[in-house]
């Protein structure tokens, strides 16, 4: 139902409700109906065609398609629209760029991180740098997570350059007595040594620094294999692979322990992350990335044998407060948000 292959003039947008709907239809269903419906409704979609009529072609078989599930079509969310013309999608927009169909954050959405981030600076004046530095970290390395799988570069630079006007000012506001160049001095430099660049905001005490959006490598999207349904019991495994595939948006050394460690902590075994669950948009992204931080600690081991110099690992929260062993502070400063 849905081409795979690059797409022509029509475009087509369905939003689906239950409005009104919930169980009251076709009478008594099973447990599982109720579930499929919840999903189903709760599922906004974007179907590619070639021409308009098309495109009105399959919205009468989706029609068909929800009808048994106690679904409708909320027509005042329902839109067919041509490429050229581009629609918003999920805080993604789709459009054609010089006859190449490009996928990139929406303009809605590019201003809503930007006030967000606003705000919190706003709100931020009167604390440390340690503190905007824990605030900020989750929104942006979160905010990059679900928007790197497009075409968000461009986007990705511009708000690193809003950010720093942004922690520029905060830094002014904090040092109103203080010379520009001792506010630049006090907190922008070269903190993380993987990168050339001067002008990374950080806390000199600690050495910990702001991540910038650009930073977040941009990922290919794998097709999605012919037919392949979500919904489908049998595809879990499936899906569950393409989840595996999807790297985590972390540091490259906290990426190196989990590949070393197999993804296990090294205490109890088990794994560090959950496959399943993985975020669905830049909130959940956040909110996976501060939790993470809080469940998974790195600590310092030493093998008995050798008085080489203690390594590394990683291991849940609660498995090193069970054993009473301290982080490792050498690695809290990059942490993984
Ligand atoms: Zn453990």
């Amino acid at each position: 139902m849905i081409e795979h292959n690059p797409i022509d003039t029509g475009l087509w947008r369905a939003g689906c409700s239950v409005t009104g709907t919930s169980g009251s239809e076709g009478g008594p269903r099973k447990r599982t109906d109720s579930k499929d419906r919840q999903r189903a409704s709760a599922r906004p979609y974007v179907v590619l065609c070639h021409t308009r009529q098309e495109a009105f072609e399959v919205k009468d078989r989706l029609a068909v398609w929800l009808a048994p599930r106690g679904l409708v079509f909320n027509e005042d969310k329902t839109r067919v629209v041509t490429l050229d013309e581009g629609l918003d999608f999920l805080g993604f927009n789709v459009r054609r760029y010089d006859g190449k169909p490009l996928i990139k954050p929406s303009k809605a959405a590019v201003r809503r991180i930007r006030e967000r981030l606003r705000t919190e600076l706003r709100s931020l004046r009167g604390s440390n740098a340690q503190a905007v530095i824990k605030r900020l970290n989750p929104i942006i390395r979160g905010w990059a997570a679900y928007y790197r799988t497009q075409v968000s570069s461009e986007v990705f630079a511009s708000l690193d350059q809003y950010l720093w006007r942004l922690t520029y000012k905060w830094a002014r506001f904090s040092h109103q007595n203080k010379p520009k160049r001792w506010v630049v001095h006090q907190y922008y430099g070269q903190f993380n040594k993987a990168r050339q660049d001067r002008w990374v905001f950080g806390d000199r005490k600690s050495g910990a620094y702001i991540h910038k959006f650009s930073w977040t490598r941009i990922l290919r999207h794998r097709i999605v294999r012919h037919e392949a349904s979500p919904d489908a019991p049998a595809l879990a495994d499936y899906w569950a692979w393409r989840q595996r595939k999807v790297p985590l948006p972390i540091n490259k050394t906290t990426q190196e322990l989990i590949d070393a460690q197999d993804g296990r902590c090294s205490i109890c075994g088990g794994l560090l992350f959950a496959v399943e669950d993985r975020p669905q948009n830049p909130h959940e992204w956040e909110q996976w990335l501060a939790n993470t931080r809080q469940t998974i600690n790195t600590i310092a081991t030493r093998e008995p044998s050798t008085s080489e110099e203690a390594e590394p690992r990683l291991v849940h929260a609660e498995c090193r407060h069970g054993h009473g062993l301290a982080p490792h502070n050498a690695y809290e400063p990059s942490g993984l948000a």
